[in-house]
């Protein structure tokens, strides 16, 4: 079976404005145009960015993330931004359930799985992210929890198409990141329960995420069932975000 190609994927979360984002383009642009990485290149800017840097990303091969979606399709719901809205602005695919919504935001599986369902009614790719918290692992119910995330909001699940990000809470921003061998067990779980759920299981890329970077990108990559990796700090500078690309 041939390789899923991998996926290096930049969730800028609530940092950069527009005028940083150019900034960050105008370095990134001629190291991808030099370089013609081997791997699809996601960013997942503010979504008040999506529409001006559509053009520049389009024109160097890079896709973009909406960070968040409305679970309606539309209607009166003050402030939240809906999935023909972030499509109509050149995002392709939308993190649903990073940690950080789940966490501050209390964020369910049932919303989840409505968000998941808002996602694929409006065309566009969900990136559904999954990870244990620091004291979840320590009781020995990480797999527990993920594979339980994974069935709740994957329930009604209708789409043809899914990324899953397996980010372990107590990695993400920390400095602190899963073992290669942390990360590899837990993918090949993942997989396991994708080829369960879905005739196309196999197809799904599984990304880690939780302080990957330039010194360590290498090690996770190299891991079975490893298809890439959602970058959260080290994203933010160009420098750092080409390196991990090009490892
Ligand atoms: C993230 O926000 O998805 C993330 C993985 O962040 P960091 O790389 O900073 O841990």
């Amino acid at each position: 079976m041939a390789a899923l190609q991998q996926i290096i994927a930049g969730n800028w979360k609530m940092n950069l404005t527009l005028s940083q984002g150019r900034e960050f383009l105008d370095k990134l642009e001629p190291g991808l145009k030099n370089k013609k990485p081997a791997r699809k290149v996601i960013l997942a800017p503010n979504f008040t960015l999506l529409a001006t840097l559509f053009p520049r990303c389009a024109a160097c091969g890079v896709e973009l993330a909406a960070q968040n979606c409305a679970a309606e399709e539309s209607g009166a719901f003050t402030g939240e931004t809906s999935v023909a809205m972030l499509k109509a602005a050149g995002a392709a695919y939308v993190l649903v359930g990073h940690s950080e919504r789940r966490q501050l935001f209390a964020e369910s599986d049932q919303l989840l799985a409505q968000k998941l369902h808002a996602v694929v009614a409006g065309g566009l790719t969900p990136i559904l992210c999954v990870g244990e918290t620091l004291e979840q692992r320590r009781q020995g119910a990480a797999v527990e929890v993920v594979l339980r995330q994974l069935s709740d909001s994957l329930m009604d699940f209708s789409g043809a198409r899914l990324i899953v990000a397996y980010e372990p809470v107590w990695a993400i921003g920390t400095g602190e990141t899963a073992t290669p061998e942390d990360a590899r067990l837990m993918h090949a779980e993942i997989r396991r329960f994708l080829q369960g759920r879905f005739a196309w299981g196999q197809d799904v890329p599984i990304l880690y995420g939780g302080s990957a970077k330039p010194g360590n990108a290498a090690e996770l990559l190299a891991q079975p069932e490893v298809d890439g990796l959602l970058v959260g700090g080290a994203a933010l500078n160009p420098d750092s975000f080409l390196e991990i690309i090009e490892v």
